[in-house]
C-alpha cells in the first residue's frame, strides 16, 4: 500500500519483484529495469523504490540526494548499456504524458554499446 493508501504503483510492484522486469541496475533507494515499451534503441526507467514522491518536482523539494542518485543511477546506465550519451526525461503532469504517478525518469539513448553499425 503505497503513502496515499493507494494501491502500489507499478513500479513498487516491480520493486517487490511481483511484476517481472528486466533490471540493469539497483541501489538501497533507485532501481532501473527496460521500460516495456520502448521509445529508443535503449530506454530505461530509473525509479526510486518508494513512491511517496509523485513526480521529481516533489523529489528536488522533498529528498534531493535522492535525486542525485537517480541521476548518477542513470548516467550509469547510460555508459553501460550506450555511449553515455543520452536523453534524461521526467515527464510530469498527466497532460506532459505522465502515466505513472510514482516520480521515474527516462533514459533514451540511441546507441546500444557495442552496435559497430549504429
Ligand atoms: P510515464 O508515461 O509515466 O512517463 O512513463 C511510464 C513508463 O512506464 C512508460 O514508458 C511505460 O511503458 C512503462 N511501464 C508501464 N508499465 C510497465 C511495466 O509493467 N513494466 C515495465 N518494464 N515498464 C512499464
Amino acid at each position: 500500500m503505497s503513502a496515499s493508501g493507494a494501491e502500489p504503483s507499478v513500479f513498487s510492484r516491480i520493486v517487490a519483484r511481483e511484476i517481472p522486469a528486466t533490471i540493469v541496475a539497483e541501489t538501497d533507494r533507485i532501481i532501473a529495469f527496460a521500460d516495456i515499451n520502448p521509445q529508443a534503441p535503449v530506454h530505461i526507467v530509473i525509479t526510486t523504490k518508494t513512491e511517496e514522491y509523485r513526480n521529481v518536482v516533489e523529489l528536488a523539494a522533498g529528498d534531493p540526494g535522492l535525486l542525485a542518485e537517480l541521476v548518477a543511477v542513470a548516467g550509469r546506465v547510460a555508459t553501460e548499456l550506450s555511449d553515455g550519451q543520452f536523453r534524461l526525461v521526467f515527464n510530469t503532469g498527466a497532460a506532459a504524458g505522465q502515466t505513472v504517478f510514482h516520480v521515474h525518469a527516462h533514459v533514451l539513448a540511441l546507441k546500444p554499446s557495442g552496435d559497430a553499425a549504429a
